[in-house]
């Protein structure tokens, strides 16, 4: 167990990238599609049961949440999309700020995109992966809700999402998960250690 991501507060919310805090030390955002249990898998992250429950407050839904880990370590909350009902406005203003984050924060450091194991890769989810392509960014397909699948079912899902993304550049990882099963914590730690210099090679600063 890494304690740092027990120490997860709230540091600051923004809805345009000029209110993000200073671009500085190493961050790891998370995406989903809304409910594939993206704050239940940041909480399970953290061992923390409200931690997430910040972003889904009145006024927040659509704002990068940043939760501080240490002075220079940052989990970031995205958005949430794949709400049916949002208007045109809301939906263009949601890819701006995704597109700006993704393509020029230079401390974001890697990308967990959070998918229900059920419903993998959502035309939502190949945007991410879009977008992340051209940032070229370390990045994580975390299967979630393995729980509702068999042990098999879940590793023939697991393996269908490999072959899919096989040919993305740079690094990409895809993980079983659940929160409720505390399934997969250890090995997204280990993960998230590297990205955030916490695996001995850039640990002082
Ligand atoms: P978000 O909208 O992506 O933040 O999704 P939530 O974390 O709020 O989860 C959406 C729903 O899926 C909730 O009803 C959760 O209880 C459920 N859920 C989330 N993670 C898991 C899991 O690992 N296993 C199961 N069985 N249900 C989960």
């Amino acid at each position: 167990m890494t304690p740092i991501y027990q120490r997860a507060r709230f540091c600051a919310a923004a809805a345009r990238l000029d209110q993000a805090p200073p671009d500085e030390g190493w961050e790891v955002a998370f995406a989903g599609r809304s409910n594939a249990g993206k704050s239940s898998a940041i909480n399970t992250l953290c061992r923390q049961r409200q931690l997430a429950r910040i972003s889904k407050t009145p006024g927040r839904t659509q704002q990068l949440i940043f939760f501080a880990l240490d002075d220079v370590r940052r989990l970031v909350d995205l958005p949430g999309y794949g709400y049916a009902k949002v208007s045109e406005t809301v939906k263009a203003r949601w890819q701006g700020l995704m597109a700006d984050y993704l393509q020029r924060r230079r401390s974001l450091a890697g990308l967990v995109v959070v998918m229900d194991i059920r419903h993998p890769l959502t035309a939502f989810d190949s945007r991410m992966l879009a977008w992340r392509r051209q940032a070229t960014l370390p990045l994580l397909l975390l299967l979630t809700k393995a729980d509702k699948l068999g042990r098999g079912a879940a590793r023939a899902q697991l393996e269908r999402v490999k072959n899919v993304v096989a040919d993305e550049p740079g690094q990409v990882e895809a993980e079983l998960f659940s929160a409720q099963a505390h399934q997969g914590v250890e090995s997204v730690h280990a993960l998230l250690d590297q990205w955030l210099g916490l695996d001995g090679s850039e640990d002082s600063v």
